[in-house]
This record gives C-alpha cells, sequence and structure tokens, in this order.
C-alpha cells in the first residue's frame, strides 16, 4: 500500500522522556490523497505529526520523503524540503496585521482573500489580536500560495466556527487537487471521513488498521475506537 507514496512512515518510534508513545508507526500518503489519521484522545496522533515534521525525534524507524531518508533531519529542514506542519504558529508575526504577514511573504494577497474571506475582514487587525482560529487560517495562507509536497495538518478544526471549518476544509480539497499529499488528524471523524481517501485507525501509539476509505463503515470506526478493531 506504500506504492507511490510521497511521503512515509516506517516503523516509527518515538515518545517523550522515560514515555513511548509511537510503537512501530507505518503510514504512507501519496500525492494527491488525503490520508486521515484517527483514534482516541491520547492514542498518539498528535505525536505522530510531530515526528513527521521533525518537531520530535524519531527513536525507531525511518520517515521518507520521495525515498530519501530524512529522519535526521531537524524541522526547518523538511519544511524547506517541502514537509508542512499546520495550524503552527511558524512564520505568523503578531505585531504586524494580518495584511501586513501575507505580504511579508506574498506580493499580492487577493487569492488568499477569496479562498479564505475571514482573513479578508480581517486585513488590518494585528494577527496577535486575532481569535485562535483566525490564526489557523492565516498559518494555512502559505500552503494555498506554495503548496507544500506534504502537508501535516493537526486539528485543524479545532476551536473554529462551522464556517470556518468548512474554509479550511475546501483549502485542503483544493490543495489535494494540485497534488499535495495530505496526513489530517481530526478529532471530528465525519469531517474527516468525508474528505479522505484512505484512512488509518491508531490506538496506544500503533496503527491498528489502515485502508480506503470505502471500507470503513460504522462497524469499523465502533471498533477502532473502542479498541477492538
Ligand atoms: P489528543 O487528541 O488528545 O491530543 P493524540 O492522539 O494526539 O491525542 P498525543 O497528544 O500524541 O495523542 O499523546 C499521546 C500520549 O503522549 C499521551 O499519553 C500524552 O499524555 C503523551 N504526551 C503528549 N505530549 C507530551 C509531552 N509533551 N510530554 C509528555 N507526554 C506527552
Amino acid at each position: 500500500p506504500a506504492e507511490g507514496a510521497v511521503f512515509r512512515l516506517e516503523g516509527v518510534a518515538a515518545g517523550y522522556a522515560d514515555c513511548a508513545v509511537l510503537r512501530g508507526v507505518d503510514l504512507a500518503v501519496r500525492p494527491g490523497e488525503v490520508v486521515a489519521l484517527l483514534g482516541a484522545n491520547g492514542a498518539g496522533k498528535s505525536t505522530a505529526c510531530a515526528v513527521a515534521a521533525g518537531d520530535l525525534p524519531a527513536t525507531g524507524g525511518r520517515i521518507l520523503l520521495d525515498g530519501v531518508d530524512v529522519t535526521s533531519w531537524p524541522a526547518h529542514r523538511r519544511a524547506r524540503a517541502g514537509i508542512l506542519l499546520a495550524p503552527e504558529g511558524r512564520g505568523v508575526f503578531p505585531g504586524l496585521t494580518v495584511e501586513e504577514n501575507l505580504r511579508t511573504w506574498l506580493p499580492d494577497p487577493e487569492p488568499v482573500y477569496e479562498r479564505l474571506p475571514r482573513l479578508a475582514e480581517r486585513r488590518d487587525v494585528l494577527a496577535g489580536a486575532l481569535s485562535g482560529g483566525e490564526q489557523q487560517l492565516l498559518t494555512l495562507a502559505p500552503a494555498l500560495v506554495r503548496p507544500p509536497r506534504v502537508l501535516i495538518a493537526d486539528e485543524p478544526s479545532l476551536g473554529l466556527a462551522p464556517l470556518l471549518v468548512r474554509q479550511v476544509f475546501e483549502v485542503f480539497a483544493e490543495l489535494r487537487e494540485r497534488g499535495v499529499a495530505l496526513l489530517l488528524v481530526e478529532e471530528k471523524a465525519t469531517e474527516a471521513l468525508a474528505l479522505a481517501d484512505r484512512v488509518a485507525f491508531m490506538r496506544l501509539g500503533q496503527i491498528t488498521w489502515a485502508g480506503p476509505r470505502s471500507e470503513v463503515d460504522g462497524e469499523r470506526l465502533t471498533a477502532a475506537y473502542l479498541g477492538v478493531g
């Protein structure tokens, strides 16, 4: 199932201090594909995102971008190679307005405003004064203008009003069209499943099942969350 994948985790282990969290995680994402990583609280999904992005070291296994072993690369090097973790505050200046923030890396913010109208409404507001949800939108803007190879979205809808959740998922759908490989971690399984091409269930730091979205039904979902799948 890893065939054609641009981004892969192979047997990845990781944890915090003396607390092992991930135990041999395998994940693969192809270009133009959304993989939803689902599982109960504490399963290790955020940890998997942090390891994938290089914010947390892997203690075992390998992480591959285009077949290149990037396991030992720090986060900034992975980012330059096209692995983007969102939503993250990286690169957002709280003391600049939304417009000024966008203009630090974009000559023309209009394409961003078209896709994320809320940012247009807030263009003259200091980024530091935005709501948490609006800041999340701002961190997604770079991905729209320069699509990354791999987008790792960790709880992108957390704290967002329904309208903003829709805007974020529309952005993801557009990025998929443009060939981005998207690893999506979501507590809101319904929204994630609506977008996903493939699904991976995580429990106690391991992938318990991975396969096409079409094979995920209510029974499989219940089993995955209750730990009997
Ligand atoms: P949630 O949706 O609740 O964030 P998750 O599936 O993303 O769940 P993680 O956040 O990866 O799970 O947490 C996995 C385990 O690692 C949990 O037991 C958690 O307590 C522990 N953990 C997470 N972050 C840290 C940290 N910075 N230091 C120590 N332990 C941590």
